[in-house]
């Protein structure tokens, strides 16, 4: 996120004339409020909640404006039904911080405050009284540990920040297991004792890490947080979102959404993992990237912002480096942990031994040992499933899902082959659907499922698990999963990216990369970048206590400068490889991008509207408009698929552009577009 524009929420002061009427923002796909007028019994503040008539529905909305004349004949106006004063004022900040996210994504209005109080919509008062009580009275009490020196050190950079107490970004680098939670937990300490009032959120990249946060807080503070994410009842939503507009509850935890609570008093920001792909939000009503919405939430708010992670985004980095944010390195992992040893295994030479099988000797190899020794083992793949393509060996027919242009996977605990973007399922034919031959389909490729049924023919005696969305698709069941490997009642973890994230395996010390060449196909812009950072992550994962770890790279290019850097966990050259790179191409961070996805089931219709975009595209020198593109992924649910991509130098307002040229075209109704600023998928 490149540009920082900060809005003020309008015309709050409007001096000693009584206002007679107000523009309500309403929780709806509208970009605008709309202006009703006030009963002389009503006193309104901007950020007020009332009850309004829209059409012929009563609807919840906020007080976006007040105005003490206007151009509209008054009594032309309808009026404001009532004020909710069961609900709390959403306070300026909240609503400067909506007006921005607004601009930004270029989202309408509406559906940005949706996010921030669609389960405030009941405009009923809850007559029972909540039950939560335990939530709204937080008894904050920090229990000191002793910090390694160099963790007391950080600790120390951060605290003057906090003590500060103005908008400063920190980036908390530092490697798997070197303590950056016992660190920003005493910089949580350090802003609550500066200020007895300060309101403090924490933003997890995955609802799956929660509980675990949660134990380890409560651990160190002797109370729980408020527990902020999608799978929470509303009755507890609109409770904690009453005592966080309040002010009452001071600890917040949550996934992305949590952002845009009504903070009274937000004093700091700790965005974990904030490299973590999954803070960006592509579904629904606003496109963004929480981890930037968090940066500019603490702009606003004034407040200093830690980012932590061991693999910093390549943004985050060149802002450290630029002195944009404050670096902060921790080196070495706490206590006798090591830094695990990584080998890459030359699969040109080391063939796995049978047909159709995956594994290396030297990995079997591994695995066999650690067993014997009692300690885990991890084979990571990021393929969910059994095979992600199915094949008819007569005449070559692959299986594709009917509605997308992708291909269908085959899933062993369904039984059914699946389309992984829309869902679609269907049973494994007896014959191929296009030549009719019998027995002929045949799986290719490893997904997590297979590699389990590998490991069960070489090694029946182990005692493996799969950790993939699959599986583990509760949270019941995720902690099932990761309570029995923290007990050992597992050998061999096999699992997707979901392992890479945070986990905490005191007797894991072999871990082995199935495919550390699979990230770097494909053509998207972070692809060497994620690589990087999922085989540091996964590597983290390995000794992180006393034992060394160990971590096996299977790869069909080790000599690649890019695998090389990997394998010698040589960041600096890496980072001096990708920076040069992006550098020389002008893409993020040293330039701009945005994307726009037009889609539509009419497929004439939308080749014209985009040849119809390409006649009034802006011609400008800092600017290049690319597309309309075929979308890799071309049908998505019978919806045919193209793109544009709009890259331009640093200097370009993209929003006001894109803006501007989109307002020259008039979309018919058949057609989708989304606007995605600053991409992470190009799918
Ligand atoms: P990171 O977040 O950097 O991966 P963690 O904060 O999870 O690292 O720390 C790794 C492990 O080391 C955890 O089990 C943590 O409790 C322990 N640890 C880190 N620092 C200390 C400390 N100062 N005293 C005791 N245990 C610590
Ligand atoms: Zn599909």
């Amino acid at each position: 996120m490149q540009q920082m524009v900060k809005t003020q929420a309008k015309n709050q002061e409007i001096g000693s004339i009584p206002a007679k009427t107000a523009s309500i923002l309403l929780p709806l796909m509208l970009d605008k409020s709309y202006s009703y007028k006030i009963p002389s019994d009503i006193d309104l503040k901007i950020g007020d909640i009332v009850e309004v008539n829209l059409g012929h529905k009563k609807s919840v909305g906020i007080v976006w404006e007040l105005e003490a004349d206007t151009k509209i004949a008054t009594d032309k106006l309808k009026p404001i039904n009532s004020k909710l004063e069961h609900i709390p004022n959403i306070g300026k900040s909240t609503i400067d911080f909506i007006n921005w996210v607004s601009k930004y994504t270029m989202s309408p209005l509406g559906m940005v405050l949706k996010m921030s109080f669609a389960t405030m919509t009941k405009a009923k008062p809850s007559v029972r009284k909540t039950k939560n009580q335990k939530i709204l009275c937080e008894n904050i009490r920090y229990k000191e540990i002793e910090l390694s020196s160099e963790q007391a050190e950080a600790a120390s950079k951060l605290a003057e920040v906090i003590n500060v107490d103005k908008y400063q970004c920190c980036l908390l680098d530092g490697v798997t297991g070197s303590g950056k939670t016992e660190v920003y937990f005493r910089s949580i300490a350090d802003a609550i004792a500066l200020n007895n009032d300060a309101q403090i959120l924490v933003l997890l990249p995955e609802i799956a890490l929660v509980q675990q946060f949660i134990d380890r807080f409560k651990e160190r503070f002797g109370t729980v947080p408020a527990v902020w994410h999608s799978g929470i009842t509303p009755a507890k939503r609109r409770n904690i979102w009453k005592s966080v507009a309040v002010g009452k509850t001071k600890l917040v935890v949550g996934a992305r959404s949590a952002l845009f609570l009504p903070f009274k008093n937000l004093r700091l920001i700790v965005v974990d993992e904030e490299h973590e792909k999954s803070y960006k939000q592509e579904e629904g009503g606003a496109i963004y990237n929480a981890r930037d919405m968090a940066i500019a939430r603490a702009n606003i708010e004034d407040a200093p912002i830690i980012l932590a992670s061991a693999t910093p985004a390549l943004e985050s980095i060149v802002n450290a480096k630029s002195g944009k944010y404050k670096h902060i390195i921790l080196k070495g992992r706490y206590g006798e942990a090591k830094m695990p040893k990584i080998l890459a295994i030359d699969m040109r030479n080391n063939p796995p031994p049978e047909r159709q099988s995956f594994l290396s000797v030297p990995v079997r190899e591994k695995l066999k040992e650690n067993i014997k020794l009692g300690e885990q083992s991890l084979l990571f793949l990021n393929r969910r499933g059994y095979a992600p393509l199915t094949l008819c060996r007569n005449c070559g027919y692959r299986l594709e899902c009917p509605a997308c242009s992708a291909w269908l996977v085959k899933h062993k605990k369904y039984d059914q082959l699946q389309c992984h973007h829309c869902g679609y399922g269907m049973k494994l034919p007896d014959k191929c659907p296009e030549c009719e031959a019998e027995d002929s389909l045949a799986f290719c490729g490893p997904g997590v499922e297979r590699i389990e049924e590998e490991v069960k023919n070489f090694l029946p005696e182990a005692k493996t698990l799969i950790l993939s969305s699959d599986i583990t698709n509760s949270e019941k069941k995720l902690k099932e999963a990761l309570d029995k490997i923290t007990t050992q009642e597992i050998d061999v973890i096999i699992g997707t990216q979901l392992v890479a994230k945070g986990h905490h395996f005191p007797k894991l010390t072999f871990v082995a990369v199935v495919d550390a060449d699979l990230g770097l196909e494909g053509g998207d812009l972070r692809v060497a970048e994620t690589t990087y950072q999922i085989i540091q992550q996964v590597a983290g994962r390995a000794g992180r206590e006393k034992e060394l770890g160990e971590v096996y790279l299977q790869s069909y290019m080790p000599d690649t400068p890019v695998m090389k850097s990997i394998v010698n966990s040589n960041r600096d050259e890496f980072l001096k490889i990708e920076i040069a790179a992006r550098k020389a191409t002008g893409m993020p961070p040293f330039g701009r991008l945005a994307s726009l996805i037009i889609s539509s089931k009419n497929e004439v219709l939308l080749d014209d509207f985009c040849q119809y975009l390409v006649s009034v595209a802006p011609r400008y020198e800092k600017t290049a408009i690319l597309g309309p593109a075929i979308a890799p992924i071309a049908i998505i649910r019978n919806n045919h698929r193209r793109r544009f991509l709009i890259k331009a130098t640093k200097d370009v307002n993209i929003q006001k552009l894109i803006s501007a040229w989109l307002g020259l075209a008039k979309k018919p109704s058949q057609i989708k577009l989304k606007i995605d600023i600053d991409p992470y998928s190009f799918f």
